[in-house]
């Protein structure tokens, strides 16, 4: 069997997490290298790799989902100037943890293209 990811083992309580959101279906928590002055990670409980693993019955997770993503946006502030929502799929995509995610960051200017 495959290890565990740093992501499962923090669902799992095995290692700390600074969670500001937590349900049924998912769970918030600040990235430990934040690239942005709020960087909050969201991630289902249900273990699922990354975009490329989705399939018809996550249809409800996924749109769960993003509507905490809005919630945590508006209770850290970023509703006004805005913020990004990053999903990186596999390797060539810059995923480096294999338990699917979305990173949402803001509070300072984020230029487009990322890079
Ligand atoms: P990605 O490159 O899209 O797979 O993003 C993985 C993110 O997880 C990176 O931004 C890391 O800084 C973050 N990360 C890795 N380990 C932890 C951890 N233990 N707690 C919080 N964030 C983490």
């Amino acid at each position: 069997m495959s290890e565990p990811t740093i992501f499962k083992r923090i669902l799992d309580g095995e290692i700390p997490a600074d969670v500001v959101y937590e349900d049924d279906q998912c769970l918030a928590f600040h990235d430990v290298a934040p690239q942005a002055p709020v960087h909050i990670l969201v991630i289902p409980k249900k273990e699922i790799v990354s975009i490329e693993h989705l399939s018809e019955e996550d249809e409800q997770l996924v749109g769960h989902i993003f509507l905490v993503i809005q919630k945590i946006a508006r209770d850290q502030g970023l509703a006004n100037d805005g913020y990004r929502v990053i999903c990186n799929c596999g390797k060539g995509g810059g995923q480096t943890v294999f338990h699917l995610h979305y990173h949402l960051m803001g509070g300072r200017d984020l230029p487009w293209p990322p890079g």
